[in-house]
């Protein structure tokens, strides 16, 4: 079994700790790698030599910093499959998906081509008597991205290309469970003219985590991941002062108005219902249809759609709709969510449970499920299932169905389909959500925007990848200068106004 390793100061280094972790490929159930859980020793040491070598990474002009992105951009296109791969192997999700996940990591790093541009200060010319103010956007110093399994290529580069850029030093804890990616794209980083220090890539599990989170050199915290565990690094980042962004789970609904293109939200609903096993924080995992017939109508567009999806794995061709879900636990806990369905009286119509897959047959595979006629009380409505489970709750009129949102503790995206741009204009302006589509199913924001949930999903300031991105892996000083050659007025002791 392959034994990986941490990247500490440019190279591979093993673990001492003698705790590893197996990694899987979920398709096989097999036991893949092992990888390593860091000890605090090897943490700190990972983070001195990031503090040393950050101080000539951030004195290094933006645009030669800024150069290594446009390298580390072009190897990740030449290494885009191999990438994929290692995505698809550890993860389970389709070859193209794994591209997909590349993908809108890269384009992160795109947009941090031009960060010099973001990271210019303001400047006030005489904004008094020979005073000029101006602003300067600096580094944090060695900051932190801790990262989950669903995105083992695009978070990483959500959280590293930023910070990277903006002049920071980065320790990335990948997800134990699909460590490999982070892995390769630090050995690419390299290549791209990254110098040894910069970014170190820690493996390990909570001990790791509390260590980056009490330790004094860590200056801010990037988290991704389920919502308790969000809540728990906001709170301890915090109060070990620290800047954290610390972005949580989702329960995404779509509202089906009677005037929706029914055959195009049935395709919308089964890419963003089962893509990637249901595995993504953007997935819809709530359809509400509007009135008894569009629900009517809408489930019997989705059944043949659902009973059509072909699940195996990523080795499968272009004919596999979706693969496994992450582990064993994870399939258990999604089975045993869907009983509690059908025992909590919604109306199972496609039942996933049990799906066996000839020649993978210790695969962690959850077939589709589909429910009608769930109600809010339900924890197949309460918790987020992330899994390939579509449930519906059918809603009489448009406010009721947009209140059933409001009042759902998550906020990531949403999504109504509708033919009246009234409906869909008061939609996007009064639902409580980080992210809307208008026919449009997953609404993840292009790079030059940014990225955010609201309520449940995200705890602390400012959203991931775009400007704000930058505005968090920096802080802002300002300066009022004055030149003292033709002014001999002598003290002011009043907290004088500019005039
Ligand atoms: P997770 O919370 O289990 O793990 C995320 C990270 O936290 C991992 O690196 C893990 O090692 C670490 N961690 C886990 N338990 C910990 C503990 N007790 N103490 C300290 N650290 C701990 O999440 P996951 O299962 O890897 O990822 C799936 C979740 O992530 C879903 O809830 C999904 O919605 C969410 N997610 C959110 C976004 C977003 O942008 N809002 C994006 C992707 C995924």
């Amino acid at each position: 079994m392959q034994e990986l390793t941490h990247w500490i100061n440019g190279q591979h280094v093993k673990g001492t700790s003698g705790r590893f972790q197996d990694v899987f490929n979920p398709a096989t159930g097999e036991a893949i790698a092992k990888v390593p859980l860091a000890t605090l020793d090897e943490l700190t040491a990972a983070i001195d030599a990031a503090e040393e070598a950050q101080v000539k990474w951030g004195a290094t002009n933006p645009q030669r910093r800024a150069r290594v992105m446009m390298k580390f951009g072009a190897l990740i296109n030449e290494h885009m499959d191999e990438l994929a791969e290692l995505v698809s192997k550890e993860h389970g999700k389709t070859l193209p998906d794994g591209r997909g996940d590349v993908q809108r990591g890269l384009e992160v790093v795109e947009v941090c081509m031009g960060a010099p541009h973001m990271l210019k200060g303001e400047f006030m010319d005489s904004a008094g008597p020979g005073i000029d103010l101006y602003s300067m956007r600096q580094a944090l110093g060695v900051v932190a991205g801790i990262t989950p399994f669903n995105f083992p290529a695009m978070i990483p580069l959500w959280k590293m290309a930023p910070a990277i850029v903006s002049g920071n030093a980065m320790i990335l804890k990948p997800s134990e469970r699909c460590p490999s990616t982070a892995l390769r794209l630090a050995e690419l980083l390299k290549e791209a003219g990254l110098p040894d220090g910069v970014l170190q890539v820690i493996n390990g599990d909570k001990e790791v985590v509390d260590g980056i989170l009490d330790n004094e050199t860590i200056q801010a915290v990037g988290f991704v991941g389920s919502t308790p565990i969000a809540q728990y690094i906001y709170g301890r980042a915090a109060t070990n002062g620290k800047r954290a962004q610390c972005f949580g789970g989702a329960k995404n609904h779509m509202i089906i108005m009677p005037d929706a293109d029914l055959d195009k939200a049935a395709d919308a609903l089964i890419g963003a219902g089962f893509g990637a096993a249901g595995e993504r924080c953007m997935a819809i995992s709530v359809a509400v249809p509007v009135g008894q017939e569009t629900a009517d109508k809408l489930r019997e567009k989705l059944i043949p759609r659902i009973e059509a999806l072909k699940v195996g794995p990523y080795t499968g061709g272009d004919d596999v709709d979706y693969g496994p879900v992450i582990t064993e636990a994870s399939k258990n806990r999604i089975e045993g969510l869907i009983a509690s369905g059908v025992d909590q009286g919604a109306e199972l119509v496609i039942d996933g449970r049990g799906f066996e897959l000839q020649g993978y047959e210790n695969g962690f595979f959850v077939g589709p499920s589909y429910f009608d006629n769930a109600t809010e009380d339900m924890d197949i409505y309460q918790e987020e299932i992330f899994g390939p489970v579509l449930t519906t709750v059918r809603k009489d009129n448009y406010e009721d169905a947009l209140q059933l949102i409001m009042k759902n503790q998550y906020g990531n995206g949403t999504a109504i389909y509708t033919a009246d741009g009234d409906v869909a204009r008061d939609f996007a302006s009064r639902v409580n959500v980080g992210m809307v589509g208008v026919n449009f199913p997953i609404p993840v924001p292009l790079s030059y925007f940014t990225f955010g949930g609201w309520k449940k999903s995200a705890f602390g300031d400012l959203n991931q990848y775009g400007p704000d991105a930058l505005r968090f892996y920096t802080k802002t000083k300002t300066v009022t200068a004055r030149w003292f050659s033709g002014i001999k007025d002598g003290a002011a002791l009043n907290f004088k106004a500019m005039d």
